[in-house]
């Protein structure tokens, strides 16, 4: 029996994800995974070889788009699923997201080299593969280039030993190369993802750190009241408790449910291994169910 499951949260060489569109779609044809959402951090580049390798594999491929919005707390990540790639409106939001990187990137490896760790950005944009684009799918300067791609330079490098390192020591907010980049507010993010026709979820509600349940459920309800479509329920580092007080904010505030891995090709937070479609240690198996509830709303 095949197990009739989705992904609807992974990335790509389109932003930090170690695959291209094309590979993903290679792994997830020997997952028999049946449909494939993906949802690079503020670009929407990699989904044309996407869709085209999907279609040529069988797979369904779902256009989407993870968006780093600010707010009081932090930031958040809402996830548009079937955004309108074509929407000028959410092209040019997208455009103003990824000159705030072009403007923070130097930034950061500015302050670096002040801290005497020798990082070029030609290093950190041949990391991102910003020089690759061709057949397979990689988008070349079109990518989101992130601290991701600093932290990986930093790590071949020997200044740090993991990602984690990286974030803890130097990029994390409040540690000494942090910078601020341009982000919308969550509500803008919502309406963009709106606009292009796409519904908003709310990606990985523990990472937003909520003290406790309340204020977790206040955060959400906010956000419902600005217009917010769905949340990610199952997720690849959810603990039970996680899922289900997810599913509970759900069914509270009328929110369709979505999920997937966020996966990587690689190691993600801390030392987990996250993998398409199962997540970390094969918590996941996200029924095709889902994706139809979700195009429901969508209509
Ligand atoms: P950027 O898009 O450049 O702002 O980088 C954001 C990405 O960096 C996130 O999607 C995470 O993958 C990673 N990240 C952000 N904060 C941390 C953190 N404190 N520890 C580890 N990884 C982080
Ligand atoms: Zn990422
Ligand atoms: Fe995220
Ligand atoms: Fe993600």
């Amino acid at each position: 029996m095949p197990k009739d499951w989705i992904d609807l949260h992974c990335h790509s060489t389109a932003s930090d994800g170690r695959l291209t569109p094309v590979q993903l779609i290679e792994l997830g044809k020997k997952l028999e995974l049946r449909a494939i959402a993906l949802t690079d951090h503020d670009t929407v580049a990699g989904l044309r070889a996407f869709h085209d390798a999907g279609r040529a594999q069988g797979i369904e491929t779902i256009s989407g788009v993870e968006i780093s919005a600010e707010y009081p707390r932090g930031t958040m990540h809402i996830v548009g699923l079937f955004v309108d790639t074509q929407s000028q409106a959410l092209r040019s939001f997208l455009k103003k997201l990824s000159d705030g990187r072009k403007v923070r990137n130097p930034q950061i490896v500015n302050r670096l080299h002040e801290l005497g760790l020798e990082i070029t950005m030609q290093e950190v944009e041949e990391e991102a593969g910003c020089l690759d684009s061709g057949p397979d799918g990689s988008p070349g300067d079109n990518k989101s280039v992130g601290r991701p791609h600093i932290a990986a330079v930093m790590i071949r490098k020997g200044y740090v030993k993991t990602k984690q390192d990286a974030f803890d020591k130097f990029l994390a907010k409040g540690r000494p190369a942090y910078f601020t980049r341009f982000a919308a507010t969550p509500e803008e993010t919502i309406q963009e993802i709106h606009s292009a026709g796409g519904l908003a979820v709310l990606a990985h509600p523990p990472y937003l750190k909520a003290k406790d349940e309340a204020e977790l459920d206040g955060i959400v309800g906010e956000l419902k009241s600005k217009g917010l479509d769905g949340i990610e329920v199952w997720y690849s580092t959810h603990t039970p408790e996680d899922t289900a007080n997810s599913a509970r904010l759900a069914a509270k505030y009328g929110l369709v449910s979505s999920g997937g891995s966020d996966f990587h090709g690689e190691a993600g937070r801390g030392n987990t291994t996250c993998e398409l479609g199962s997540g970390v240690g094969g918590n996941l198996c996200i029924p095709y169910a889902v994706l139809e509830k979700l195009k429901a709303r969508r209509r």
